[in-house]
């Protein structure tokens, strides 16, 4: 037998693959597409911590800008070992395509440390997240470039970056980053928003098939804020949630699972681990459960050439960053599987991260209706225009999203001109 090694899919050529295609779909400049493929500006840090033990140790950490023709830089920062300057410039390109598509004023950048932070203590944390802020103190910015929460950091981190940098100019900033705590300006609503907006994207999906969503059986693999949100919202709306994982592994109930209680496990113990009233199964099984739609949101790669055929769900909605490699995607696209590409699935999250900057830009703030009402009209706008897209000219969504993101940014282009 044959074993084949496990090959790194680099996240970058994924993306680049993705923008190429789209240039050819709309016939795009090569002057454009050259500006497009690389990102504006990188910059890497190395930031020292000294840890508990007494010990100092340096952590590498990036900040991507992609591109600013629509508006300041935005795009969350993650804490992960996996965090390159590959995967994280790749991120950073589909959140300018992302902000475009649902017609926010801002370009894309993503950020990282290079960190597994549950090995480290919370004070760790918190130096490590400030000694990185001030590294960075001159690349954020409210009006040049704006951080925000993505895998592994939330609102406490939001608060360390905001804080650092409040300090290091001498006033308040809370609009240097999004996905604060409501006590510094946060906005209603910003936690649950990416899920809330996997939800809304799989219900206006099965909408436009004319498929009904009552006991559409659904599998989530990710069990944190998105994949958590969107089970619960998903089992309210009625939807059979059968199978659920974190990183640890995954659960099914072939009746349903109880979301409620799963939820309330896991905020009690940290992860799903030991949850008694559901059957344990791996992370690939999840993935290959028969069922309706399938919403990977864990990370890049759950879905490459090894198990995208027997992918058996009929809907898949990408609510985490990549999770599918373009040879997967090809392999389910044969299988006519229909794929909500997450820069509109998960869009949600960042519609949220400008209601809460533009809040409190206006030092006015709005009810969780208002911010949910408001998200739901645009993704549903988000979603239509894709939609059309893919009636009228046979696109699949993904190349439908990426024309219009791609689209909006290439326009920006032309019209600014290039200087000098
Ligand atoms: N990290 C999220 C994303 O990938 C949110 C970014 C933001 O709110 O700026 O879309």
């Amino acid at each position: 037998m044959i074993v084949k090694e496990p090959v790194k899919i680099s996240p970058l050529t994924s993306a680049r693959h993705q923008l190429s295609k789209v240039a050819d779909i709309l016939g795009m400049d090569p002057g454009s597409r050259e500006r497009l493929t690389y990102p504006d500006r990188v910059v890497e840090t190395h930031s020292p911590v000294r840890l508990d033990n007494g010990q100092v140790r340096m952590f590498p950490g990036y900040r991507v800008q992609h591109n600013n023709a629509l508006g300041p830089y935005k795009g969350g920062l993650r804490f992960h070992p996996d965090v390159d300057i590959d995967e994280v410039t790749a991120l950073a390109m589909l959140m300018t395509w992302k902000c475009a598509l649902v017609g926010l004023p801002y370009g894309g950048a993503k950020g990282g440390i290079t960190v597994d932070p549950r090995e480290l203590s919370v004070r760790e944390l918190e130096a490590l997240t400030r000694r990185f802020t001030n590294d960075m103190v001159s690349v954020f910015d409210p009006k040049k470039d704006i951080p925000a929460p993505d895998l592994n950091t939330g609102p406490r981190e939001m608060a360390w970056i905001m804080d650092t940098w409040s300090v290091a100019h001498g006033y308040a900033a809370p609009g240097v980053v999004t996905g604060k705590p409501i006590a510094i300006g946060g906005s209603l609503g910003r936690a649950e928003a990416t899920g809330r907006g996997v939800v809304a994207n799989l219900l206006e999906l099965l909408k436009f098939k004319g498929q009904p969503h009552k006991g559409a059986r659904v599998a989530i693999q990710g069990f944190g804020n998105v994949g958590g949100t969107a089970a619960h919202l998903a089992h309210l709306a009625g939807l059979k949630v059968v199978a659920v994982s974190d990183m640890y592994g995954g659960y099914h109930n072939e009746d349903g699972l109880d979301i409620p209680a799963m939820l309330k496990y896991s905020q009690a113990n940290g992860s799903l681990r030991g949850f008694p009233e559901a059957d344990p199964m791996d992370n690939d099984a999840l993935l290959t459960h028969d069922v309706d739609i399938l919403i990977p949101a864990a990370m890049e790669n759950s879905i490459t050439e090894a198990n995208a055929d027997r992918v058996r769900a009929e809907f898949i909605i990408e609510a985490a960053n990549a999770p599918l490699t373009p040879d997967g995607e090809a392999i389910l696209e044969r299988k006519g599987v229909t794929i909500i590409p997450d820069i509109l699935a998960n869009a949600g999250g960042v519609i949220v991260s400008y209601f809460e900057w533009v809040q409190g830009q206006s030092e006015l703030f709005w009810t969780e209706d208002e911010v949910n009402l408001r998200l739901q009209e645009l993704v549903e706008r988000a979603f239509d225009n894709v939609a059309n897209l893919v009636t009228s000219k046979g696109l699949s969504f993904r190349m439908g999203a990426y024309s219009i993101g791609v689209g909006r940014v290439t326009e920006a282009l032309r019209v600014r001109g290039l200087y000098p």
